[in-house]
């Protein structure tokens, strides 16, 4: 069966943690390619102000672009309204044709909040779900956390992440500090060249 790793997220902008989560996970579970989907409106985030959703598509799209095995999806940001994880995994899904084992990637801090998702045991019976660690969270918080009936279907992942977040890439273009080496140099051309995060 085909294997193939969809990694979500807002990507305001895309970082170097993402991309090595995506590489890291593809490797440990063969994957056959990672396809990272921007969400148009990420439920956690709704009425919090961000980059427009095109903007964020093209900064993955330059990211992912060296990488044969990544690909970027506009499945949320062609679907109107908020951007649940299982309606897109239920549409890729239906998308794909054929058999297909899904293996959802996440970060520590986003899984911990699985259970207010959009349909969490559904979305949990059409994909496996893989949390990669993140400083800052720790496995035993997940275990406190989520229910046993939600931990037997999540893999935890230890991986080399550096503790990069689009925030603090946010807060460092506004006062003007370096992201060299924190995102892929296309990326910081792009948000120069756009003047993104500067207010
Ligand atoms: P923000 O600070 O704006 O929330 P972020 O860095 O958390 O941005 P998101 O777009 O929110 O990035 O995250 C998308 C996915 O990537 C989430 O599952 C998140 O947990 C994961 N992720 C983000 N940064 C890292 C990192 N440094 N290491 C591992 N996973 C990460
Ligand atoms: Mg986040």
């Amino acid at each position: 069966m085909r294997r193939i790793g969809i990694m979500g997220g807002t990507f305001d902008p895309i970082h170097y943690g993402h991309l090595i989560a995506a590489e890291e996970v593809r490797q440990l579970f063969s994957l056959e390619k990672v396809i990272f989907i921007p969400a148009k409106i990420p439920p956690h985030k709704v009425g919090v102000q961000m980059s427009d959703p095109e903007d964020r598509y093209m900064m993955v799209f330059l990211a992912t672009l060296d990488n044969p095995y990544f690909e970027v999806s506009r499945i949320e940001i062609e679907r109107e309204g908020i951007s649940y994880s299982v309606d897109t995994v239920k549409q890729l899904r239906k998308d794909l044709d054929e058999e297909v084992e899904m293996f959802f990637i996440t970060g520590m801090d986003i899984v911990l909040d699985l259970q207010s998702w959009k349909s969490p045991k559904e979305l949990l019976s059409l994909c496996r779900f893989i949390a990669v660690t993140r400083s800052g969270y720790s496995l035993s918080l997940l275990k406190e956390r989520l229910p046993q009936e939600f931990l037997e279907k999540i893999d935890v992942v230890e991986i080399p992440s550096p503790p990069i977040s689009s925030t603090e890439i946010r807060n460092r273009v506004k006062v003007g500090k370096s992201i060299r080496y924190l995102v892929p140099s296309l990326v910081e051309n792009y948000i120069k060249r756009r003047r993104l995060y500067l207010i």
